[in-house]
């Protein structure tokens, strides 16, 4: 089949699935909803056309593998998830399904020195029980039992919601991949961000996943009358804390591959005649190098520091998540933009910012990301989009890089 024609498949197959939904009207595929069951039979469908051998796993993955007769093959992974957060759009996640299935059937059992698995992670943002990359976890060996506890806002554990959908939970940790049987694993993923666009690229080969530092800051002042206090002798904390969210702005566009952001302000008293005593303000803080993420956490907290100081405010911190960022492979990296060339595409490279069930991988085996335009930098939301062409583009550079590995 061209990449045309597999390209038109793929995005009807796109349309078909937005439409298993928990929400009509909208795409809002639940972790082990009943919609998700409807998306399953799709899948096994779909896989089953490709040449698969295809099974739901423990946590409710759907996979289908092409085995290699190599006596020495391992797995090569291609997989992204198929669970959606609520009111989202149709191509976070199941497009990377879909393409891995597509791609799948370009290749004969024969041809191939390596086993070929296709996976559709049954979660990934976490909705359902506030616990994010279930479906990947267990692949990777790092699910954790005490979340069986956890529940939903049926109040329904996960446990329990694995017993009703027949999975065996005992069977979780022998799915764990060890390294050495695992050659691989490609994840195919809307950018969910401008840069492709703004650059004009239909795709862009994913150099690794940014580290990510949360703090809570709180600057303590004092309340008082904002008609009596006089200006010299406030302790203002909310313009401290304002002092500080523009320092961190500036901070952040001299130093080039930093992110940092205040997302949330929390003021005390909150209230339009009384001077704020108690201002706490969230921070996030990513970038590629961990080294320079963390030298970027202590200069924005010494700052915080200088400008209480100059200010008489007090200041209290906590730094609830500290998550280092995971790299590419270099082989990966380098065969993908080779790829790239060879389908006449720009070679070009770049971080993500979001976080992937390949940075979960990661912890059992080298992983790739080749990452798809977002027309408008729009994700997670009912007007994501994606360009035939683009898709296309991807499919191509993918397929070429899959026959160089498993060939
Ligand atoms: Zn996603």
């Amino acid at each position: 089949m061209d990449a045309r024609t597999l390209t038109e498949q793929v995005l009807k197959r796109c349309e078909l699935l937005s439409h298993c939904t928990d929400v009509p009207g909208q795409v809002h595929r639940l972790f082990l909803s009943s919609a998700t069951r409807a998306a399953h039979r799709y899948l096994t469908d779909w896989m089953k056309e490709a040449g698969l051998e295809v099974r739901v796993d423990p946590i409710g993955n759907v996979r289908g593998i092409k085995r290699s007769k190599n006596p020495q093959a391992r797995t090569f992974l291609v997989a992204s998830h198929i669970d959606t957060v609520p009111n989202a759009g149709k191509y976070d996640g199941t497009l990377g399904v879909l393409m891995g299935i597509a791609l799948a059937g370009l290749f004969r059992a024969e041809d191939l020195q390596h086993h070929l698995e296709i996976v559709a992670f049954s979660e990934e943002e976490g909705v359902r029980f506030q616990q994010p990359f279930l479906g990947s976890s267990v692949l990777a060996g790092t699910f954790q039992s005490d979340w069986l506890k956890k529940k939903d806002f049926e109040n329904q554990s996960l446990s329990e919601t694995l017993f009703k959908w027949d999975l065996d939970q005992n069977r979780i940790p022998i799915e764990a991949f060890e390294p050495r049987e695992l050659l691989g694993y490609l994840e195919i993923h809307i950018e969910q961000g401008p840069v492709l666009a703004d650059q004009n690229l239909p795709v862009g080969v994913v150099s690794g996943i940014v580290g990510q530092s949360r703090l809570n800051l709180t600057f303590l002042g004092q309340a008082g009358h904002a008609g009596t206090t006089p200006m010299p002798l406030r302790k203002d904390a909310l313009t401290g804390a304002a002092e500080f969210i523009c320092w961190t702005e500036e901070y952040a566009l001299s130093n080039p591959g930093l992110v940092a952001t205040v997302g949330k302000v929390e003021v005390r008293p909150n209230t339009s005649n009384v001077i704020p005593e108690q201002v706490t303000v969230s921070l996030d803080v990513r970038h590629l190098s961990d080294e320079k993420r963390v030298t970027a956490v202590q200069e924005l907290l010494h700052q915080a520091h200088m400008i209480c100081q100059k200010r008489n405010l007090g200041l209290q911190h906590e730094f609830p998540l500290d998550q280092q960022a995971v790299i590419c492979e270099d082989r990966f990296m380098e065969a993908l933009l080779d790829a790239c060339k060879f389908c006449g595409l720009p070679e070009f490279t770049l971080p993500s910012g979001a976080g992937h069930d390949a940075m979960v991988l990661a912890k059992v085996t080298d992983i790739a990301m080749l990452f798809v335009r977002s027309p408008n930098a729009i994700s997670h939301h009912p007007s994501e989009t994606v360009e035939p062409e683009d898709v296309e583009a991807a499919l191509k550079a993918s397929g070429h890089f899959l026959s160089q590995i498993l060939r």
